[in-house]
């Protein structure tokens, strides 16, 4: 049958013919349809679109009754089109309508015909539509022609991506291909950013689809195999020059895949039908994309990372190009789309084109979310297959402040966010014009404002925010973006400059807050079953003192001359505390002993995150110079909640009578005892957050440098005193029955405070 009219290879280059042809969508699509139906020896032969409304409408058909082009729409689990559709797997059957899900459309007329063949459109495992051959003899389609349906399907999956159909779509019901999505993932940093997307690892754009010659494709695959194996060889062995130091247990992953008989038994099938040899691998991805998309298994889903990967090596190969594309040309507007990344890889992105960042995965206290921040670029996470969803070059919009991302947006979208845009800019010049007066309270109470910083990209927020110092410097960041652990003179100089950065202004450095979730990749990791809960911070600084006492070394040196402000993470007992101070105060007995310029002086606290300090603050007090409240950490132990897992985090609210009243008497202790105290969590930079930390006594907050502005038009307005006696007395009340948010954004509302 398939012999007759000259089989798969002859059809695609008909197909071929037909795609270059300066003809109407529809008379494209019209033609198709005839060229399969002929070349398959079937009456009928249909294309199915699936439409934005999940909904599957026929296109073009021969066979079937021709008015029931675009009136024929079926659900999308209508039938066996939608299961093709649904399942993303071939249907083919002699007697289809005795299966369960056949579903009869008196307007087609389809009822004469038996046999049905039908595979779905795919596009980077997503489904586009559906293509079905049918005859009336009850007959069952060869493994062959189900082959050469896949093979002539991507033909059309190319011409429904490109977005050539719009033009022929009902208003309101276009091909979900190219249609506005609208996903909502969790912000990760602040901001809006319209542009378009960048891809941070490019899927191969195939240009040539059918093959001249396939024995020549087939050779050109053939070595094009043999060289990526050599590649990962000797990525394996030289684990050093293994691209953007990949581990070696992935790349061995690899090279086990590179070998696999059956995904290469299947390139080659495809490419066999008259695909060219990428086209090929890229036939065989999509449909391995498809079904493992379906699958729920996080093993699965990794395995699927690892294979698209390898696939892209091998198209990369094939087309001559480099592995890593460069990021030089970056496009302006670019919104860098990826599945995950390192925060070294997000600082490698031209700062003046990149506009925005959407990840697969990444949560709120990842070190990617960490450096966006840092450098003000609005991000989104956990947007499911992202990288999938989306083509080089689609207009995009990250909303950062609600986590929501759209895609190829509408214009009236697209108008909406270019307004918040510039409401925000004007925002942020009126923000801009309280720089430097200085954030005194209604009723005359002062308050100081510091950042949270961590790198070098950091320091020019001091000027910009007009903050009162550097509340938190996260020195574990340095560490961090590094590709090898930072010896103690390039640490010494990154202390140094912030100093120097911050002229007169405070600096308050922490000591490494590593392990745990916070993994240096050239450290050795410990698997541990409670990361949070594990070997981290203080407790494998004091443990292993080695690296505390140089980082400690490095600090007192970049202070000499000039006043340190040291403390420590994850403090949970009195003695951590005195063990830490007595290696600071060895560190500068050495210093002193070998001439080095001291500091002026030294002021050494603790982070209160762990709530057994709480029933130790007098303890606790006599002995610090100063306290700082990580609130981040401390909600998560008070309530036992994973801060990185929104499924928990977000059911425990940190304006809540328990944290309020803890928060409270540190405040009061701190006072009684007359040691400064602030907090340098999220809670602080959210307006309600610091209104209800002022309103319980705070006097110094550190926040992100965004937040500043925000906060400090907030604290200028508000009288602590007022404040004070409507909110107080809800804390005294037995719990249960008072939500303390909803009383202090009644107070605000009532005061006129923005928040
Ligand atoms: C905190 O826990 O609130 C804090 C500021 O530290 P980090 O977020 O770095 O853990
Ligand atoms: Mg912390």
């Amino acid at each position: 049958m398939r012999g007759a009219l000259g089989g798969p290879r002859v059809l695609l280059r008909r197909l071929r013919e037909v795609m270059a042809e300066p003809v109407s969508a529809q008379d494209r699509l019209d033609k198709v349809v005839v060229l399969i139906a002929a070349n398959m020896v079937a009456e009928v032969c249909s294309v199915y679109v699936l439409r934005v409304d999940g909904t599957l409408e026929l296109y073009a058909t021969e066979g079937l009754k021709r008015e029931a082009v675009h009136e024929t729409v079926l659900k999308a689990d209508e039938g066996l089109v939608g299961l093709v559709a649904s399942e993303a797997q071939p249907i083919n059957m002699s007697d289809a309508q005795n299966h369960p899900a056949f579903s009869f459309r008196p307007e087609t007329g389809e009822e004469i015909y038996h046999s049905f063949l039908g595979v779905p459109v795919l596009r980077a495992g997503n489904t586009l539509g559906v293509l079905t051959v049918q005859n009336r003899a009850r007959r069952t389609y060869t493994e062959e022609e189900e082959e050469a349906l896949q093979t002539t399907a991507m033909v059309l999956a190319e011409m429904i991506a490109s977005g050539e159909l719009s033009s022929i779509a009902r208003p309101g019901a276009e091909p979900a291909a190219r249609h506005a999505v609208q996903i909502t993932g969790v912000a990760l940093s602040d901001g809006i950013a319209l542009g378009h997307v960048v891809l941070h690892e490019p899927r191969v754009v195939i240009t040539n689809v059918i093959a001249d010659d396939v024995p020549k494709e087939l050779k050109r695959l053939d070595t094009s195999i043999a060289a990526l194996r050599a590649d990962l060889d000797r990525m394996v062995e030289h684990r050093d020059v293994a691209d953007g130091g990949e581990h070696r247990d992935v790349l061995e992953a690899y090279r086990m895949f590179s070998y696999d008989q059956g995904w290469l038994h299947k390139i080659r099938e495809a490419v066999s039908t008259g695909l060219t040899a990428e086209a090929g691998v890229e036939r065989v991805q999509s449909d391995t994309r498809a079904r493992m998309l379906r699958a729920s298994d996080p093993y699965l889903r990794d395995r699927l990372h690892d294979l698209d990967d390898l696939a892209n090596r091998l198209m990369r190969v094939l087309m001559g190009q480099d592995h890593a594309p460069g990021r030089e040309q970056l496009p302006d507007n670019s919104i860098v789309v990826a599945r995950s990344m390192g925060p070294a890889a997000l600082l490698d992105y031209d700062r003046k084109k990149l506009r925005g960042l959407i990840l697969e995965e990444g949560g709120l206290t990842s070190h990617v979310s960490i450096v966006a921040r840092a450098l003000g670029i609005p991000a989104v996470g956990e947007i499911e297959n992202a990288t999938g969803s989306v083509e080089t070059g689609d207009a995009i919009i990250v909303d950062g402040t609600t986590g929501q991302v759209h895609l190829r947006p509408r214009q009236d979208i697209q108008a909406a966010y270019g307004e918040r845009v510039k409401l925000r800019a004007r925002r942020q010049a009126q923000y801009r014009a309280l720089r430097d007066r200085p954030c005194i309270t209604k009723d005359g109470e002062k308050v100081a404002l510091m950042i949270n910083a961590g790198l070098m990209i950091d320091l020019p927020h001091l000027e910009e925010t007009g903050a009162a110092g550097i509340g938190l410097f996260r020195t574990e960041l340095q560490f961090m973006v590094a590709d090898t652990l930072p010896r103690t003179g390039e640490q010494l100089t990154l202390y140094r400059s912030v100093l120097d950065a911050a002229a007169k202004k405070p600096v308050t450095f922490r000591t490494l807050d590593i392990g745990g979730d916070k993994v240096l990749p050239y450290m050795r990791n410990f698997e541990e079953e409670n990361p949070a809960l594990g070997w981290r911070a203080i407790r494998l600084g004091l443990d292993r003192p080695g690296l505390l006492r140089s980082q400690v070394r490095a600090m007192l040196r970049a202070a000499g001359g000039r006043e340190l402000r040291v403390m420590f993470p994850m403090i949970a007992m009195i003695e951590e505390f005195d063990q830490a101070k007595a290696l600071v105060e060895m560190e500068l007995t050495h210093l002193r002993r070998h001439g080095h310029a001291l500091p002026e002086r030294v002021q050494i606290g603790a982070m209160l995150e762990v709530p057994s300090l709480l029933f130790q603050l007098d303890e606790l007090l006599e002995r610090v110079d100063f306290l700082s409240v990580g609130s981040n950490d401390l909600m998560q132990f008070l309530y036992a909640a994973d801060r990185g897992n929104s499924r928990v985090s977000e059911r425990f609210d940190a304006l809540s009578a328990p944290v309020l009243r803890a928060l409270k008497d540190i405040a009061d202790k701190a006072r009684k005892h007359g040691k400064p105290v602030a907090l340098c969590g999220e809670l602080a930079s959210q307006p309600i957050g610091a209104m209800a930390l002022a309103i319980l006594g705070y006097r110094a907050l550190s926040l992100s440098p965004s937040a500043i502005g925000p906060v400090k038009a907030m604290l200028l307005e508000l009288d602590t005193k007022k404040g004070a006696a409507e909110i107080m007395p809800f804390l005294d009340q037995p719990i249960g029955s008072v939500s303390i948010r909803e009383k202090l954004e009644g107070f605000a509302a009532a005061q006129g405070l923005q928040l």
